[in-house]
């Protein structure tokens, strides 16, 4: 197994967009009106040359005062400083959130030695448009460091790694398939965050454009059954990575 989900634990967020801790043996989501229940789970992948990590949770700390993703990192035998590539889906807060860590010397990268990845159209809409769903420190920090690739449209970062525009969520969110001997992931972010977004027809509010996402969806799902390829679920509570079948009535998950 090269994949490991690195689970930072389970949020409600509202119309507010803050992430409200929720633990499911003592919360009640009667408490949290119109609220949506999600984990939040980058996750980490070996490959021969690279160690991925696929989107960066929300960078929170625990109570010992260590980013809680770095602590799931090193829980599976990695420090941050193996990370080479960070594999952006979109800029939103959730998910760049632990790109960066607080330093004495102000914000710096919590990846040195990575390359990180996003659309230049993401960059562009997330720096000129203002959104409580983006925090420009994180971006800017990102953007000046020198180790941000603006991706411009799809295409392949190499023989391993491909990257494609979904839209849908964001203007110029993006996809990522992954290639190693064995398998292929597919980690389509906020365009497939849940299993179950793809077990019932969803047409989501919090996105840009909910129609797009829905087709994508339908896509993504038939193209995974062609390659037999792994879904990575960045916000499931209860499956963070499967295959899946097809039955009379849609999409299912493959024991
Ligand atoms: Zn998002």
């Amino acid at each position: 197994m090269s994949v490991f989900a690195l689970p930072e634990g389970s949020y409600t967020i509202a119309q507010d967009k803050v992430f409200v801790p929720f633990n499911i043996d003592t919360d009640d989501m009667k408490d949290r009106p119109a609220s949506l229940l999600i984990e939040i789970q980058p996750f980490l992948i070996e490959l021969k040359n690279d160690l991925l990590l696929c989107d960066t949770g929300l960078g929170y700390l625990n109570e010992q005062g260590e980013m809680t993703l770095f602590k799931n990192i090193k829980r599976h035998g990695f420090v941050p400083e193996n990370i080479t590539k960070v594999l952006l889906t979109h800029l939103h807060f959730d998910h760049v959130g632990g790109a960066v860590q607080k330093t004495l010397d102000g914000l710096q990268l919590s990846f040195p030695n990575a390359i990180y990845y996003v659309q230049r159209g993401e960059y562009e809409r997330a720096v000129s448009h203002a959104s409580k769903s983006y925090r420009i420190e994180i971006i800017e920090t990102l953007y000046h460091s020198g180790k941000l690739i603006l991706l411009d449209g799809d295409g392949k970062i190499n023989d391993e790694i491909s990257y494609e525009i979904t839209g849908g969520h964001t203007e110029f969110h993006q996809a990522y398939t992954i290639k190693n001997q064995d398998e292929i992931y597919f980690f389509g972010g906020d365009v497939l965050p849940d299993l179950y977004q793809l077990m019932r027809k969803f047409v989501a509010k919090y996105d840009y454009d909910g129609k797009t996402s829905a087709e994508k969806r339908v896509e993504f799902g038939n193209r995974s059954i062609e390659q037999n390829s792994i879904l990575l679920f960045y916000h499931s509570i209860k499956v963070p990575l499967c295959k899946i079948m097809k039955t009379e009535v849609g999409f299912r998950r493959r024991l």
